[in-house]
């Protein structure tokens, strides 16, 4: 027999959980379903990767999260099957619930773009199983270079994408080679390896300023990434990625940052798809042609109140949670939906140690450097979900500045996948 709720919340993200909190706290009868038990902090991946935090700390459960709120419940299943006119969703193992109101936000995946052996060879990062089969790998491929000592070629990483997640990937990778390696392994490994960072796009970080542009591929550099900007990849092989200018280089490890698109579950919902395969929802963030259906965060192309489009960001996803929230509320009582005004903080990208650059406030206030470095870590202090993983956090990053101290870089679990 079907379940019925007064909302129904897929995804519990940055959006997904803005959402159920805030329908929590008003008492609505609320189902989150979500196909971990836990939330997982995306920002901080590249970090649990390479070994500057643990697992703990960009993870939160639910029911911890939400035992304060009675009305609202957790299922841990994958949904696989959405209603958007029924109102329903069906899970894989075969239930189906029902709400006056869905809400959707599963999130996104990584969107490869259809380039040959990108799916089968790369590592994304979109998820702490994702960032752990990358730390593994990384650990495996050192060990495998010291095996084979002084004769051996070393680690090469190839990262691609040139956004601030791909930077913020190779700039942690190559300190980990300079710095981190060298303690814990022997035979030069380090000195043998390198690390890559590659777009079809003539510099990195695009949507920044060319100042900060200019500073973070000066950075980059300086921590010993090499970069091959302006030539699209073509593809990527086991050993290695093919560029469309001819070029080719040799790589044990490709991390894939380079793109994203609405995961399956969207694409099945019958949905009209926008670019990347999102939701081109309305301004009050429900989705076109429906009644009572809501797409948010990594799932929708968003609007601000001035019409212009929202990036695939946390802070966005979780105002937008929030506002749904308010707007679901405003369903129930009979109330005035409103279009979302998304408060713009601007955005930040961290390459290394004291290294960071930000654009603050939709002035773009530019700073970079040590005091943008300082910036990054309140911002993200903050945003942490729980007081046990920001004190945690705060440890491990303070260890790791005064004594390059990454002890996770040793450790590889069996899986070699
Ligand atoms: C590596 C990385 C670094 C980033 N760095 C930054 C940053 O520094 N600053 C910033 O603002 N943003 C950053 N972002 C972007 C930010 O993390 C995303 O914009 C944000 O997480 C989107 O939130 P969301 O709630 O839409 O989706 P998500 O956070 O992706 O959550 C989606 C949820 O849906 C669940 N789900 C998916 N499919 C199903 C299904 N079929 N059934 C059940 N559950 C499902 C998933 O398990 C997940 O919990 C980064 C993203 C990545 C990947």
């Amino acid at each position: 027999m079907e379940k019925t709720f007064e909302v129904i919340v897929v995804g519990g993200g940055f959006a997904g959980v803005a959402a159920v909190r805030a329908l929590g706290r008003a008492g609505v009868e609320v189902l989150l379903i979500d196909q971990n038990n836990y939330h997982q902090f995306q920002p901080l991946l590249y970090q649990v990767a390479t070994a500057q935090i643990g697992v703990s700390d960009v993870t939160r459960t639910f029911r911890g999260m939400f035992q304060r709120y009675r009305s609202a419940t957790v299922l841990t299943a994958r949904v696989a099957a959405v209603d958007v006119q029924a109102h329903t969703v069906t899970t894989s193992d075969g239930d189906t619930f029902h709400a006056q109101i869905l809400v959707l936000a599963a999130g996104a995946e990584a969107n490869y773009f259809n380039t040959p052996g990108a799916e089968e060879n790369a590592y994304p990062l979109y998820s702490v199983t994702d960032a752990v089969r990358l730390g593994n790998a990384l650990v495996h491929a050192l060990d495998a270079a010291q095996r084979q000592g002084s004769g051996s070629g070393g680690v090469h990483v190839v990262v691609v994408g040139g956004g601030p997640t791909g930077v913020e990937t190779a700039g942690a990778i190559a300190e980990n080679f300079k710095y981190v390696v060298p303690k814990y392994f022997s035979n030069d490994v380090a000195a043998r390896s390198s690390v890559h960072l590659v777009d079809m796009v003539p510099s990195v970080l695009t949507p920044f300023s060319d100042r900060n542009k200019a500073y973070a591929t000066r950075r980059l550099r300086q921590a010993g990434v090499r970069l091959k900007m302006g030539s699209g990849v073509t593809e990527v092989r086991r050993d290695g990625v093919d560029f469309a200018d001819g070029a080719s280089l040799p790589s044990q490890i490709v991390v894939w940052a380079g793109g994203l698109k609405a995961g399956t579950l969207i694409a099945q919902s019958g949905l009209p798809q926008g670019r990347g395969g999102r939701i081109d929802v309305n301004p009050d963030l429900t989705a076109p042609g429906t009644t009572g259906v809501y797409v948010l965060g990594d799932a929708a192309n968003m609007t601000d109140s001035r019409g212009e489009k929202l990036p695939q960001l946390g802070s966005c996803a979780q105002q937008a949670g929030k506002w749904a929230a308010r707007n679901i509320l405003a369903d129930l009582k009979g109330g005035r939906r409103k279009p979302f005004a998304y408060l713009d903080k601007g955005y930040m990208a961290m390459i290394g140690r004291g290294a960071a650059v930000a654009e603050i406030g939709r002035k773009r206030w530019q700073i970079q450097g040590p005091l943008a470095f300082l910036a990054w870590l309140a911002v993200h202090v903050v945003l942490l979900s729980g007081k046990r993983q920001r004190v945690s956090a705060l440890i491990s990053w303070a260890d790791d500045y005064l004594t390059h101290s990454r002890s996770h870089v040793v450790l590889g679990g069996p899986d070699r996948g």
